[in-house]
């Protein structure tokens, strides 16, 4: 154990920072503190994540001015980190935190090691032309949607707070109260953060980077032959999985661009993301998407072009680079058919099917076809389908314009379905997810002065899967009045 840590105390309750990036990793970041919020405020606290983390809410209660900026908690270093990244395909060679600051890495009582990231914290040295801050409904969706996220197994970023700053920020929607989200994460290496150096040629900080990456996050790679093409393995099947996930829950990230990679596998980045109603590959729901880059159907293929990214980069650290581009170029044609496997592995479990079965892809690819056909609701379709492995046809026929398609596809399903599916997949559909006209709704009365709405939603979400009366008005699609929904990065 280094003396940093061991010097470590957690007797008080406050965070126990171990800043390993800070230490290890000089000339990847820039050392500056949070903007100072005139009157901090703390809006949301996750007590629950807090505990697990061994942090003492009341404690971090008592402290508004960690969560908005204008105080430090003890032991933080607060710094801005540099990356690059691919952004619709384009790339730019430096982004970087513009607006948020990594207080530091809190190490939990089992020992896991978390970093501490305010969002929306104000200018840093990456800021170009932004004002570095956040207003509070973009804050409060990261939130909400991690949660959420969280909740339905999927790896993500978590969110301790959201803080308001008592300052007002301008965006085109005019004058918002500004906010601060505070971020808990595996790590904030992305695969932009890879490209940085890499388009610099700094060999040398690149393999600082990459052999800190692979003892954060496969520390049995340490030291290993051949350990960058074996970490790339293992994002490789970390990303393949995470993806499989979001499509398993009709989850749409919205901006999947290589800086918004996290190489340890989780959701990073709740920017204009949103769930799919009516089933249609092709939704996209944020404004600045025009082309349908990050549409729903494509999140798959853009993995593989973002795996891509990371294997360029990647390739500058090999002795061998004929040898080390074959190698590569081998993993990349396999990125397809291990993702593959893994959303047939969720869609299996989605439709209650035990074991495999050669005929299950065409069964599901079946049902697709019928839910895109009369755009019947993700959600709520996986869920019927349990009612109906229980017996209870009722709810699911109602959901399909066109129930003789239904009626036609049925009896294969039923014939392959596993004795006890329906608790199965009552424990992996969710009845609840954050829908979009929920969300706008908690959000604009948030904006309004009342959190009520949000803290009601909040509930819900993160608690998916069970039924009951209460659930009803927050397991039904938008009303038809909603109209297309439209989601903005919150810049
Ligand atoms: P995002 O769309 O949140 O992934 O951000 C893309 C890049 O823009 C990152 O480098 C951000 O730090 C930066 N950025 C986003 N919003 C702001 C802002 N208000 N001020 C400064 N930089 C920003
Ligand atoms: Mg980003």
């Amino acid at each position: 154990m280094s003396a940093a840590q061991s010097s470590l105390s957690s007797a008080d309750g406050g965070f126990r920072f171990d800043n390993s990036w800070a230490r290890d990793l000089p000339g990847t970041y820039v050392a500056q503190p949070p903007n100072t919020a005139p009157a901090p405020h703390l809006l949301v606290l996750n007590r629950s994540l807090a505990a697990d983390l061994g942090l003492d809410a009341d404690m971090l209660a008592a402290n508004p001015g960690w969560f908005a900026g204008g105080s430090l908690p003890q032991g933080a270093e607060p710094v801005a980190l540099a990356y690059a990244g691919h952004q619709f395909g384009g790339f730019s060679p430096q982004l970087g935190d513009g607006r948020a600051h990594l207080l530091g890495e809190h190490i939990a009582p089992d020992q896991r090691r978390w970093d501490i990231q305010l969002k929306g914290s104000g200018r840093t040295a990456f800021s170009r032309g932004g004002d570095g801050k956040a207003a509070l409904g973009p804050m409060l969706r990261e939130y909400l949607i991690s949660e959420a996220m969280a909740a339905l197994g999927v790896p993500t970023t978590r969110s301790l707070a959201v803080a308001l700053t008592g300052e007002d920020v301008w965006r085109d929607a005019g004058r918002l109260p500004g906010a601060v989200v505070t971020r808990v994460a595996a790590s904030h290496i992305r695969v932009g953060s890879f490209q940085f150096w890499a388009a610099r040629g700094e060999v040398d900080k690149l393999r600082a980077l990459a052999d800190y990456a692979i003892a954060r996050h496969d520390p049995d790679l340490v030291g290993q032959d051949d350990c960058y093409l074996r970490f790339f393995d293992r994002v490789i099947a970390r990303q393949a999985r995470l993806v499989a996930l979001w499509m398993g829950l009709g989850f749409v990230h919205g901006v999947q661009n290589t800086d918004n990679v996290a190489v340890s596998g989780e959701t990073i980045d709740y920017g204009p993301c949103a769930f799919i109603e009516g089933y249609a590959p092709g939704t996209v729901f944020s404004s600045i998407d025009r082309t349908g880059r990050y549409a729903y159907g494509n999140q798959p293929l853009i993995l593989g072009w973002n795996m891509a990214k990371l294997a360029e980069s990647l390739l500058l650290l090999m002795d061998d680079p004929d040898a080390a581009v074959v190698a590569l170029n081998a993993r990349l044609d396999g990125v397809a058919g291990r993702y593959h496997t893994e959303w047939l592995a969720v869609m299996r479990a989605k439709l209650g099917l035990v074991g495999e079965d050669p005929a299950d892809l065409a069964l599901v690819q079946g049902l697709l076809a019928v839910m895109e056909a009369t755009g019947a609701d993700w959600t709520l379709t996986f869920r019927r389908l349990a009612d109906a492995a229980a017996g209870n046809l009722s709810g699911l026929r109602m959901l399909f314009a066109d129930v003789a398609a239904l009626d036609a596809w049925l009896p294969q399903w039923r014939a392959r379905l596993a004795p006890d599916a329906a608790q199965r997949m009552r424990a992996t559909n969710p009845l609840v997810i954050p829908r979009n006209h929920k969300v706008e709704e908690a959000l604009q009365a948030a904006e309004q002065g009342d959190i009520a709405p949000f803290h009601a939603l909040l509930a819900q979400v993160t608690d998916p899967y069970r039924d009951g009366p209460d659930r009803e008005a927050f397991a039904l699609p938008a009303p038809s009045g909603f109209g297309d929904y439209v989601t903005f990065c919150g810049t």
